[in-house]
């Protein structure tokens, strides 16, 4: 049994990417280790070999039981990562002079072109880190990419997205915004834009 972790004791990894696990501390990557791993494997942590996720209910793409699904995907280092890092400033700001109602617009229009296609341009690399909480939320929901769509929600690459799929997506988003910031309005908000504010007292 080895993870990543365990190669720098007490320290949290610096940069997190889509293979970091911290098994002790019950956060895992489920990414298959072809080299390493059974197929009968598939679906457990690639470092402890824990099986957390029921995968069957995972793909079912019912909006029923999002709760045990949010929190299946939070014991994946990388979307914890991505469920509880502070939202930045400009993402917070975006997100704000959008409001609710036009960002679920927003979200529908970039599911369908950043991961609708059948073969998305840059697949793997087209969902920023950041500047957008839409990014955030398609990183949480693992909707960042067709790899991660196939593998969390049981959708075959190759082909386009239907539209009742791309509204599944829109609605995990949507309800990570919610849950992040609870108390944006719905309504677009008026902000001023200070891009190049000075720090007071500096010329
Ligand atoms: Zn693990
Ligand atoms: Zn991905």
């Amino acid at each position: 049994m080895s993870s990543p972790a365990e190669s720098s004791p007490g320290l949290a990894p610096l940069k997190i990417t889509c293979t970091s696990a911290d098994c002790d501390n019950d956060l895992h990557c489920f990414k298959f280790l072809r080299r390493t791993m059974s197929p009968a494997e598939k679906g457990a942590c690639r470092y402890c070999k824990v099986q957390l996720v029921d995968w069957d209910k995972m793909r079912t793409r019912s909006l029923n039981d999002l709760d045990q699904k949010f929190r299946a995907l939070q014991s994946e280092m990388i979307r914890h990562h991505f469920w509880h890092k502070d939202i930045d400033e400009a993402a917070l700001l975006h997100a704000r002079r959008k409001g609710l109602d036009r960002l679920r617009e927003a979200a529908t229009t970039r599911l369908q072109n950043s991961v609708g296609p059948a073969q998305p341009p840059r697949d793997g690399q087209q969902t920023p880190m950041q500047g957008n909480i839409l990014y955030y939320a398609q990183h949480a929901t693992a909707s960042c990419c067709r790899t991660c769509m196939e593998y969390w929600h049981g959708i075959p690459k190759g082909r386009s997205l239907s539209d009742d799929e791309v509204e599944y997506f829109v609605e995990l988003a949507i309800r990570y915004v919610a849950m992040r910031m609870p108390l944006l309005p719905a309504a677009p908000e008026k902000i001023p834009r200070r891009r190049y504010a000075k720090p007071r007292g500096s010329f």
